[in-house]
C-alpha cells in the first residue's frame, strides 16, 4: 500500500442515485429508470416472487 488510497479514483463518477419511489440506492442517473423498482420504465413496481426480500419498506 502507498500513501493514498490506490482504490479512490474508482468512486468518482456515480451510476446510481438514491431512488425516490424504493429509497435503495439503484435510480440509473442518465437512463433514469431505477433497477431496483423500475422507477422511470414503469408505473408498477418491478417485483418479482422469486426474488424472496423484495421491497418489504423503505430502508
Ligand atoms: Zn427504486
Amino acid at each position: 500500500m502507498s500513501k493514498g488510497t490506490p482504490s479512490m479514483g474508482k468512486r468518482q463518477k456515480s451510476t446510481h442515485l438514491r431512488c425516490r419511489r424504493c429509497g435503495r440506492h439503484s435510480y440509473h442517473k442518465s437512463k433514469g429508470v431505477c433497477a431496483s423498482c423500475g422507477y422511470g420504465a414503469t408505473s408498477k413496481m418491478r417485483k418479482y416472487s422469486w426474488n424472496k426480500r423484495t421491497h418489504r419498506s423503505k430502508n
